[in-house]
């Protein structure tokens, strides 16, 4: 038998990424998409117009540099441009992340449930991921996190706030966290979510990447910038952490497309954040109605809900698609549910008090 090509032990071991599905269409009735945290809300108009504006230079290849978008972010939030990293969202910044700083065998340290890519990210590099459960409120074990990590672990994540259960982590304990993690340990801060956060003693991600050389911030413009079609995102790090990542990123990985819209929705963050302002009040009608309705619900500093289901949740998303909506089911765990369109929301708190519980 003639021998065929094989892939790395690991990447049969890679588990795959279950995408949030599309409603199932119901004649009569409008759908909603709960499933993926998106916007809601079409871009702004300036947007849409410098995104035209790039499609009309398809022929020639992006700025491999990202000069103008990193120029932009650099202004915005008044870092140098040599701390920063862009790429084909922050999905693909994890990516390069573990495969910059782990060897195979290398050890990654999170919390679980949290980012379904990350174990798929940790495999694909070789690197072994080590998880530690939330707490049964949704918060992250950072005590117990910080006792996980050991002579093999290379990274640690902190995901604030947590995809999929809600709470985010407060300075404090971040700090006194990052303050038992040893200095050649690279911590990444995810804050894909940042902009719905609206807790007391929220971090201040660029504070602490100041303070700490071994800390590496996440950042999209998939959630509350509404850009996740186009496939962005940004990390902030020390020259040295932007750097390796910029040396493993695929050339020409973000398009001109995805990199003009960025840029023009910087200049628009304002009123994008108007909306952003409007989904965080739509959220806190969201857990009030869930929650008068009986449902004992973790905090929500994303733009999505989490229903601690166990063995009901599979029962519980397809009532949500009965009504319309669709949800993103972990099965045997929970159900995340996107804070989206007002009509879809009205809906999910009219499931919260008709799911028998
Ligand atoms: C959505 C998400 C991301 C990244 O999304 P991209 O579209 O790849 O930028 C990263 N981390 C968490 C926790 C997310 O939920």
């Amino acid at each position: 038998m003639a021998q065929t090509p094989q892939a790395r032990a690991n990447v049969a071991a890679i588990p795959t990424y279950v995408p949030g599905k599309p409603p199932t269409p119901r004649p009569g009735l409008t759908t909603f998409k709960l499933s993926s945290n998106e916007n809601p809300y079409p871009p702004l108009p300036g947007v849409v117009e410098a995104a035209l504006g790039a499609a009309e230079a398809m022929n020639r290849y992006p700025d491999m540099g990202n000069s103008a978008l990193y120029a932009a972010l650099s202004d915005y939030l008044d870092v140098p441009v040599s701390d920063l990293a862009a790429a084909t969202g922050s999905v693909a910044l994890i990516y390069q992340l573990f495969n910059a700083f782990c060897e195979p065998g290398d050890e990654v340290v999170y919390a679980w449930r949290s980012f379904e890519a990350y174990p798929i990210a940790a495999t694909a590099a070789a690197a072994v991921s080590v998880q530690v459960p939330v707490r049964p409120d949704g918060r992250h074990d950072l005590d117990a996190m910080a006792a996980a990590i050991t002579d093999r672990t290379r990274v640690v994540i902190v995901c604030t706030p947590n995809n999929p259960t809600g709470p985010g982590v407060t300075q404090s304990e971040l700090d006194a966290f990052l303050a038992r993690v040893p200095s050649h340990v690279l911590v990444v801060v995810d804050e894909a979510y940042l902009e719905f956060v609206r807790m007391d003693e929220a971090i201040d991600g660029l504070a602490t990447y100041r303070a700490h050389p071994n800390v590496v911030l996440t950042r999209t413009f998939s959630k509350a910038y509404g850009l996740a079609g186009f496939r962005v995102g940004y990390a902030v790090g020390s020259p040295a952490i932007a750097g390796a990542l910029r040396a493993v990123s695929l050339p020409f990985g973000v398009s001109s497309v995805a990199q003009a819209a960025a840029i023009a929705s910087l200049a628009s963050a304002d009123a994008l954040f108007e909306r952003v302002g409007a989904l965080v009040d739509e959220r806190s009608r969201v857990v009030e109605g869930v929650r008068a309705a009986g449902w004992d619900i973790p905090d929500a500093q994303g733009n999505f809900v989490w229903f601690a289901l166990g063995e009901r949740t599979d029962e519980f998303a397809a009532a949500a698609d009965e009504l319309g909506i669709v949800v993103r089911p972990f099965a045997g765990e929970g159900a995340r549910v996107s804070i989206g369109e007002d009509e879809a929301n009205d809906r999910l708190i009219e499931l919260a008090r008709t799911f028998p519980r």
